[in-house]
């Protein structure tokens, strides 16, 4: 039985006085969520911070972006130790507007994967086609390649510890949600790739949804058989938004 994962990305939105306001509202509703695990990815310069706040809760830190690179002369990057110090357990890897808005590969994503499990923290591996590849009939053809950059370099063992966001990019920050149907059918389609190479790994690794996921939808997502969760958006801004979402998952 996997355990579902409701994680709360932030991108560059914030300030400490809005952090620890989200973040109260988030404490006082916590104890609702009995199954799922809850984390929240804040921008790297309030994870100090957020940590601090989350300090006896049961909710996990994660980071939205790391340094492929262990240390050294990269300036303005920040290597997976580093995230490691302030007590993060996942980092977001992949996500789409890294990709398209900073020029991360395939190539770096994978790279980025390994080395936050050569840390020892839990890469949330974002995978998903654009609106034109959707259109082009060729989505399964574009997360089989996102997938296949990790395999070749980590293996498919490295998957079952990891978790996957399938996040078709045209749902993310848009209001158009994914139907749970077009959703469930590239998560099956994912999970059987990896069944492919080893059904074992295929059976534990979660799989999350992401893309305007919010509470009104939540519930016909996640009750999806191979939907594990969700990587949540602009819907983890908003405390109460954002529990309900988690205790539609736990
Ligand atoms: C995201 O950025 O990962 C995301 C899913 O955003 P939103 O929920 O706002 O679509």
């Amino acid at each position: 039985m996997r355990r579902p994962l409701v994680a709360g990305n932030w991108k560059m939105n914030g300030s400490k006085a809005s952090i620890k306001e989200l973040l109260d509202g988030i404490k006082q509703g916590i104890g609702d969520v009995k199954h799922a695990e809850v984390a929240v990815c804040p921008p790297a310069v309030y994870l100090g911070e957020v940590s601090a706040h989350l300090q006896g809760t049961s909710i996990a830190l994660g980071a939205q972006n790391v340094s492929q690179e262990s240390a050294g002369a990269f300036t303005g990057e920040i290597a997976v130790s580093m995230l490691k110090d302030f007590s993060c357990r996942y980092v977001i890897v992949g996500h789409s507007e890294r990709r398209t808005l900073y020029g991360e590969t395939d190539a770096i994503v994978a790279k980025k994967f390994a080395a936050v499990r050569a840390g020892g923290l839990i890469p949330i591996f974002c995978i998903g086609e654009t609106l034109g590849e959707r259109e082009k009939g060729v989505t399964e053809d574009v997360v089989s390649r996102q997938l296949e950059a990790v395999i070749a370099l980590e293996g498919v063992g490295a998957l079952a510890d990891a978790v996957i966001a399938y996040e078709p990019v045209w749902a993310i920050g848009t209001g158009k949600t994914a139907t749970p149907e077009q959703a469930q059918q590239v998560h099956a389609f994912i999970r059987s790739r990896i069944a492919a190479r080893d059904a074992a790994v295929a059976q534990k690794v979660r799989i999350l949804y992401g893309g305007s996921m919010n509470g009104a939808n939540a519930a016909s997502l996640i009750a999806q058989p191979d939907i594990d969760g969700g990587l949540i958006g602009g819907a983890s801004l908003k405390s109460q938004e954002f529990l309900t979402i988690c205790r539609t998952a736990g």
